[in-house]
């Protein structure tokens, strides 16, 4: 029996560890404590500091890591995405990061359908590319975006459509893996192994023979069980058996071990054909126990999935503007009651008639079940796919609640058979009740495995209320004959229940099995074998010993300083919360680590983390830096500002500001305001630079610049003479490899006259077809031509246009003889982490634009960065209602012409185009679903034939492509899909609405991208 190491002995070890490795690898090795907090988490509620932290480059690295590790005495911890949701990830061990380096292909071979992969290949990257070929692996987790598949194998995880193809046991065919004195093993089919494999295969056999009666007794027969090792694979208790044949594979016994029995060096994969076509009947419950009832008759219809929505899940997603439209589309009659319950009935297969025969069939069973028209067939694709994106949102709804009751999986993946579906649901939802929390129900129906999480408060009584509710069910699943543990795997938190679930003889067997494997116990101790009570707070990320420090932030965080309810999920208060951080602490605290941001596909989120694949430059590497600073668990040296200390510098270096998890993050952690936070501190402990200041102040000195005659042109030498560049660079920091802004001395603002016919008093405006058009600093100085199209476009659409501008302001105002004359949005200032300067700025343009907003006049404007700062920080500024009123209208040009035209009351009748029309959109404007707009309007051009490019951030982000330390950074986000479209298409027009986007593609690819404003302009 393994005994549990001594955690104070390896801190010991930790500077030898990382001496030796750095000498002997050619791996990264962090030991610092922000890099070890990093990955102290997963998506559980668990964290534990690893001893160090290595991220290998090659196989040889990984082996000499091992055989290091193993003689000093350090336990070692694989790690893929880190998703996991039991603490199985967390661990005082030197954690290996194979998702950087190890995500090859090793053989594909399509005439017998398999595939050889390294470990940290995610999912989703193999699927992409075996889909030219017609197969997937089709274990399709829910975290497809970020799973590896060495993390998928270590948790044995299952997909929704497990019923067809069953989990990842049922689809790994064989594993090369080190063991713990880093020999190498081939683990595959028994019959044909031999060296230490067919000896542990032996071993195991002669404790599977032994055991068998209690093997029987106590493994569940369902298909979701993934509780300790697979003792059973001799005799399997699964209802799939593991392998077609019958035969016995060895590498089943590794697959759900955790990382405790050997590290995956590779993995063969068995694939299964791409279905061609697929189908939806969604069912609607007025009952919720009549849907779960139901499960058990449609799966005899042979769907792939069966998924079920519960009707807090509907209700959320109809209350939201983005999913209300889609969600209806499953309901039989969205102007009645809400349904209890819908269950989303897949088929699929290769002709498209046969399904179409299945959906009858599913109609006519619920006839016979008393449910006669309770089914919406959708066999179209497109509405399909919408609907499961909806199924996927409903979570991410329900795991944005504020405050410090969270919904917490620990019970959320017990399956029970499906003819005891409803009343162990129903039984659940009692106890939950009885513990004063509620659960809303999703997800996989087919394999009655439901995922429910009751909300708890780690930090007060949640642990006492988690052993309650686990007990309780744990009686439940007794009681149908289920398994505790049906999909998420054992870690910490179910760690305690294999015994409960094997009773004493298999979890012995279970330990000697560990010892076999792993004599000293290095990999991965506590998870299987040994493991520490569920509810061990020392355990915890979030214990009842947990502070965080008395801060004042810089912008206002009170919608997240609240508490919940756990039974209504009602929110307290904003400011209510008790944080001493005023809130910001708690919106850090929403990160709950499931790894979205991990994410490639489409969408944005997370640029940085994109190019580089390193955790701290990942959104969830920061949130998890700023957290470990600011409950003071990181060892800092400039400890008098943690939030703006020199381990937040490090993770918010790469962070361009690009709001995208404000948008895509599930639980709406909103990095680019934590940025402002950040620089605000950081700004305060070090000072500004002279580039500081120069991009903080541009919309101060501009009009002065461009009002000196000559001077435009001789700062426009410098992108003319390569020395002066360099020596800007070696002066300021910005990179000599970037062209600057062409200053102009004629300018928008050049003759303030010229607007006169553009000024107009809220009071006058709103009487006629009136907007108010935002003259920003780049568009004035820089590119005039947009404001110039834009005013055109406008004014060939009978709109009356106010242009706010301080000289002739009729609105009051106490800032005439400032330099500058003009308002600004403050977004410099913002950038420099100048917040009373932005504030001053910003409340200027506040105060000028309430009164158009109170009288309902859209406020238009061209540069999103700008533009959007009017819908976003300003809200969080102390502006009050007055920026709450202008944010509700303040719109890009094209949102504004948009909506007028659906709305009938516009027709631009525009000429066709000469050439096709490219689109990429500026990040702000992604994250404000602006995109939708800036295409249906170009779909007005005739032959334009817009097609939106699939990017991240280009990558210019404001001033930081411009900054010598990033531009390489800078290059290699607009190289990984922007400008490589753009060279795609030499013959298409390019429309950008970004200044900065704008750059970066004329740098990148020598072609003009041009603003909306003008390319409408153009086709007038
Ligand atoms: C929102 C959300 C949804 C989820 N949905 C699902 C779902 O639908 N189905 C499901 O089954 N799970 C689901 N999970 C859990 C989790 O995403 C999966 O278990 C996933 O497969 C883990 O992959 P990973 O790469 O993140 O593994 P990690 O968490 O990094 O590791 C998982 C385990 O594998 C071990 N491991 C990793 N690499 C190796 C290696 N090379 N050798 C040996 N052991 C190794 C680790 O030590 C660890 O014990 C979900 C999680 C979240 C947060
Ligand atoms: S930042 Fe958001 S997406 Fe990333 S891990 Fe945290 S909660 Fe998930
Ligand atoms: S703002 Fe953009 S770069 Fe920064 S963390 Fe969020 S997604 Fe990543």
């Amino acid at each position: 029996m393994n005994k549990p190491l001594d955690l104070k002995e390896l801190m010991v070890d930790q500077a030898a560890l990382a001496k030796r490795l750095r000498q002997e690898t050619s791996g990264e090795v962090m030991t610092d404590s922000a890099s070890r907090g990093r990955y102290a988490t997963d998506a559980s509620i668990y964290q534990a500091m690893p001893v160090a932290v290595f991220v290998p480059k090659t196989a040889e690295d990984i082996a000499t890591a091992i055989q290091i590790a193993a003689e000093l005495g350090v336990p070692v911890l694989p790690r893929g995405g880190g998703t996991s949701q039991c603490g199985q990830t967390t661990g005082a061990a030197l954690v290996i990061d194979n998702s950087k380096y190890f995500r090859n292909i090793l053989d594909l071979n399509l005439d017998k359908a398999y595939v050889e992969v390294e470990p940290g290949m995610v999912l989703d990257h193999l699927n992409g590319s075996l889909k030219q070929h017609g197969l997937w692996y089709p274990v399709d987790v829910s975290t497809a975006g970020q799973a590896t598949i060495g993390g998928m194998a270590g948790n044995n995880s299952c997909g929704s459509r497990s019923i067809a193809y069953g989990n990842m046991v049922h689809n790994v065919l064989g594993i090369n893996a080190w063991l713990a004195n880093g020999q190498i093993a081939e683990f595959g089919n028994y019959a044909n192994s031999s060296g230490v494999a067919k000896q542990l295969g032996d071993f195991v056999k002669g404790l599977a023979t032994t055991l068998q009666p209690e093997i029987e007794t106590h493994f569940p027969k369902v298909l979701r069980r993934v509780a300790g090792y697979n003792l059973d694979i001799f005799h399997p208790q699964s209802e799939l058996p593991y392998t077609q044949d019958g035969s016995v594979n060895l590498s089943h016994l590794l697959v759900g071990s955790e990382g405790t029995l050997a590290y995956f060096k590779s993995l063969k994969l068995k694939l299964a054909p791409l279905p061609k076509y697929k189908v939806l009947g969604i069912v609607n419950f007025a009952s919720f126990y009549k849907a779960m009832d139901s499960a058990q008759h449609i799966v005899k219809l042979g769907p792939t999935a069966v998924e079920l929505v519960d009707r807090t899940m509907i209700d959320l997603a109809r209350s939201n503007p983005s999913f209300k439209k889609t969600i209806e589309t499953a309901l039989i009659d969205h102007t009645a009651q809400t349904p209890e319950a819908i269950l989303l009935v897949e088929f699929s297969g290769e002709a498209h008639a046969p399904l179409l025969e299945k959906l009858k069939a599913l109609e006519e069973l619920m006839g016979d079940l008393g449910l006669a028209g309770s089914v919406v067939p959708m066999p179209d694709a497109n509405l399909q796919k919408n609907l499961w994106e909806v199924r996927k949102a409903g979570l991410n709804i329900m795991m944005s609640l504020k405050g410090d009751g969270k919904p917490v999986s620990f019970i959320e993946d017990c399956a029970v058979p499906l003819e005891s579906l409803a009343d162990y649901t129903q039984a659940l939802t009692d106890v939950f009740s009885k513990y004063g929390s509620r659960g809303t129900w999703y997800a996989h129906a087919s394999v009655g495995t439901l995922h429910v999480r009751p909300i708890l408060d780690m930090r007060r009584d949640g642990a006492q209320k988690m052993r309650a509710v686990a007990e309780e069910a744990s009686a439940l699943v007794r009681k149908y004959k289920g398994a505790y543990s049906g999909e998420h795997g054992d870690g910490l938190c179910r760690g305690e229940w294999i015994s409960w679930q094997f009773g004493p003889k298999i979890t012995e067997a279970l330990a000697e099995i560990k010892t076999a494997f792993d004599p000293k116990g290095l990999f991965n101790p506590g998870k299987i074998i040994n493991p520490p009570k569920m509810d061990d707070a020392s355990n915890f990320r979030f214990p009842p010993s947990y502070k965080v420090i008395p801060l004042q932030p810089a912008l206002d965080w009170s919608a997240w300083n609240v508490q919940n309810n756990p039974v209504t999920e009602e929110t307290s208060a904003p400011g209510t919360g008790g944080d001493p951080a005023m809130g910001l602490a708690k919106a850090v605290e929403m990160c709950n680590n499931n790894g979205h941001c991990r994410k490639f596909d489409a969408e944005v989120m997370c640029p940085s983390y994109r190019v580089t694949r390193d955790e701290k430059h990942l959104t969830r590497g920061r949130a998890n830096t700023l957290r470990l600073a600011l409950s003071n668990q990181l060892d800092m040296k400039d400890e008098s500002s943690p939030l703006g200390s020199d381990a937040i510098k490090e993770v918010m270096e790469l962070c361009v500001s690009c709001k995208a998890c404000r948008r895509e993050c599930p639980t709406g952690v909103d990095m680019a305001k934590m940025k402002i936070e950040f620089l605000s501190a950081y700004k305060k402990r070090v000072g500004h630079s002279l580039r500081d200041l120069a991009v903080a102040y541009l919309p101060k000195y501009a009009g002065t610049i461009s009002s000196i005659p000559l001077l435009p042109a001789l700062l426009n030498l410098r992108n003319h003479i390569a020395p002066i560049a360099k020596l800007q660079e070696w002066i300021m920091g910005i990179s000599a490899q970037r062209s600057l802004p062409i200053w102009k001395s004629k300018t928008f603002w050049s003759n303030p006259k010229a607007i006169t016919p553009y000024q107009y008093s809220a009071d006058e405006l709103s009487k006629q077809k009136g907007v108010v058009l935002l003259a920003d600093t780049f568009n004035a100085y820089f590119e005039d031509e947009n404001l110039i199209a834009a005013i055109k476009v406008l004014t060939a659409a009978g709109y009356q246009i106010h242009i706010p501008h301080k000289s002739q302001s009729k609105a009051a105002n106490t800032e005439q003889n400032t330099c500058s004359k003009e308002f600004c949005c403050g977004r410099t200032y913002l950038a420099a982490g100048m917040v009373d300067k932005a504030k001053e700025t910003l409340g200027e343009l506040v105060n000028h634009l309430a009164p158009y907003a109170g009288k309902n006049i859209p406020i238009i404007g061209l540069e999103p960065s700008c533009l959007f700062t009017l819908k976003d920080e300003a809200l969080v500024m102390g502006f009050g209602e007055r920026a709450v009123t202008i944010s509700q209208h303040a719109q890009l040009l094209e949102e504004f012409l948009a909506n007028e035209v659906k709305a009938g009351k516009l027709n631009l009748n525009l000429k066709a185009a000469s050439k096709p029309v490219l689109f990429h959109g500026h990040c702000h404007q992604k994250s404000f679903a602006a995109v939708t707009p800036a295409m249906e309007l170009l779909k007005l051009i005739p032959n334009a034939e817009p097609k939106l490019i699939e990017s991240s951030c280009c990558g210019m982000a404001g001033s930081f492509g411009y900054e010598a330390e990033h531009i390489e950074v800078s290059k290699q986000m607009a190289e990984a899909s922007l400008l490589p479209s753009i060279r795609k298409s030499p013959d298409s027009w390019v429309v950008a609405d970004g200044t900065s986007c704008r750059h970066q593609i004329a740098d990148g690819t020598q072609r003009e991208a041009v603003h909306i404003a003008k390319i409408l302009a153009a086709h007038l």
